[in-house]
């Protein structure tokens, strides 16, 4: 199993502030137009509605990050990038974002590490 952190009680803390009138939806619902770009494109079905607005577009977005990337390094990739990044690097980590493309929601849903350790 690869180690991960789980963002889910932040989450489920933002949604709850959201529900009691405590942060504005204009907060939550901020996706930077890049990232709203990222979902449409090469974003993943999520399996869950919108949490916000109740989309069926609700999707995951996936950032890599590490120096051993080199020009991959922040980028956004799809799944097939993912495993090529996965089978050629030594550790990086994976950012993966839920966003509403319609609602603009956005939350970091889990942190992961990936690649091959053993790699020099
Ligand atoms: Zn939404």
């Amino acid at each position: 199993m690869r180690r991960h952190v789980d963002y889910a009680l932040a989450r489920r803390a933002v949604l709850r502030e959201l529900r009691k009138g405590r942060l504005g939806r204009h907060e939550v619902c901020d996706a930077q137009v890049e990232l709203v770009r990222a979902a449409r494109n090469v974003g993943e079905p999520a399996g869950a509605d919108c949490p916000v607005c109740g989309s069926a577009g609700l999707v995951l977005v996936s950032y890599v990050y590490g120096e051993a990337l080199r020009r991959a390094n922040g980028r956004c990739v799809d799944a097939t990038e993912l495993a090529t990044l996965d089978a050629t690097h030594s550790e990086f980590a994976r950012y993966v974002v839920e966003v509403c493309p319609d609602c603009r929601w956005n939350h970091l849903q889990r942190r992961e590490l990936h690649g091959r350790r053993d790699a020099v």
